[in-house]
């Protein structure tokens, strides 16, 4: 099966009311682990890099990786996606290494850090709309502002700012002006592992305050607007295990309290329309903890090969959890997958903007 375009992978699960998980990669072992799961649990899966991965793994490196992911998992719908693209050229630089879906945020500057203003976000996502749509590929947009980093990436909002949430009303204008294929909503999530400034009197952290009620707004103005059903996206959706951050802990590890965002608003969210959870740092952690286990138990070891098992193991038992939790199991041979050339045809009858 050839990767597919994300929006296929999207409008699917909405038809069955499930989310699909959107995973970081910059190696070859996450990807291992991930398709192992999706394999195992017969889910669709979107695998997504940031500029930092493309940088990382110099760009080659990661598509020969997924042409691999590919070949090895042929019942599995894969779509293969670009994590926060800053601008046009990185957008059209992915979609030339074969990514089936690109995010345009253009809720920043091209620095990726400085808050851009409504117009610019509206021109260069409809600039990139209309290049990756000839090519079938799908466009993700963001509209309001998240708070953290990622990566070297976002404005540094801090996590109780609820000033730079998602208008549901611009929401409507935005997708109809842009015509992009699923919106990432600014509900008070935030990147990285410490999105809360939330703490009991002992310094446990609570969850971070979300404003999940925005979900449904979108979603009515959106359907009032004659966009039934439409894809949004839940960014910095972590949920930071505690029992990930006290193995990480445990051995050496120095994690302050962290806190993510509980699965079941999560899945409050997938029964109101967010279909795409990204999810980054639960990886990390997993990873993390199982690497420090074995330098810790095992100061004589040196292979890389007895910690980056592991760490795969375990990122591969996350992963299938998530899966599962999301809905996202079961669904892989529900429907024949699109080529990016079928994608293209359908765009074509169906002009997106106004
Ligand atoms: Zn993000």
């Amino acid at each position: 099966m050839p990767m597919v375009p994300m929006k296929q992978i999207l409008e699917e699960a909405a038809k069955k009311g499930y989310g699909v998980g959107a995973y970081n990669v910059n190696n070859m072992e996450q990807i291992q682990a991930i398709m192992r799961a999706a394999n195992e649990t017969k889910s669709p899966v979107i695998i997504q890099a940031s500029r930092g991965a493309l940088q990382y793994s110099n760009l080659i490196y990661l598509k020969k990786l997924m042409e691999a992911a590919v070949i090895e998992n042929p019942e599995v719908p894969i779509a293969l996606h670009l994590d926060h693209g800053n601008s046009f050229e990185t957008c059209k630089t992915a979609i030339g290494l074969g990514f089936t879906s690109v995010m345009m945020d253009g809720s920043l500057m091209e620095d990726g850090k400085s808050i851009a203003s409504y117009e610019y976000n509206v021109d260069v996502t409809r600039r990139v709309v209309e290049y990756a749509h000839e090519r079938g590929v799908t466009v993700e947009a963001e509209l309001g502002c998240l708070g953290g980093i990622e990566d070297g990436h976002g404005a540094g909002i801090a996590v109780d700012d609820d000033t730079h949430l998602t208008d549901p009303d611009q929401a409507v204008d935005f997708v109809q002006k842009t015509g992009c294929d699923c919106l990432a909503v600014a509900i008070g999530t935030s990147h990285g592992a410490y999105k809360t400034l939330r703490y009991d009197k002992d310094g446990n952290a609570l969850p971070p305050r979300l404003a999940l009620d925005r979900i449904e707004q979108v979603e009515k103005k959106m359907e009032a607007a004659g966009y039934p059903s439409y894809p949004l996206v839940m960014h910095g959706s972590s949920s930071v295990p505690q029992e990930l951050v006290e193995i990480v802990n445990k051995y050496g590890g120095k994690m302050k309290a962290a806190m993510g965002v509980p699965m079941q608003d999560i899945q409050w969210g997938i029964e109101r329309g967010v279909r795409k959870i990204n999810v980054d740092t639960d990886g990390r952690l997993a990873i993390t903890g199982a690497i420090r286990k074995v330098f810790i138990e095992h100061p004589e070891k040196f292979d890389p090969r007895d910690y980056l098992k592991p760490a795969r193991e375990a990122l591969y038992e996350l992963i299938k959890g998530k899966m599962k939790d999301f809905g996202t199991a079961g669904h892989a041979g529900d429907y024949a997958p699109m080529t990016l050339e079928e994608m293209a045809e359908l765009y074509k009858r169906q002009p997106a903007t106004v």
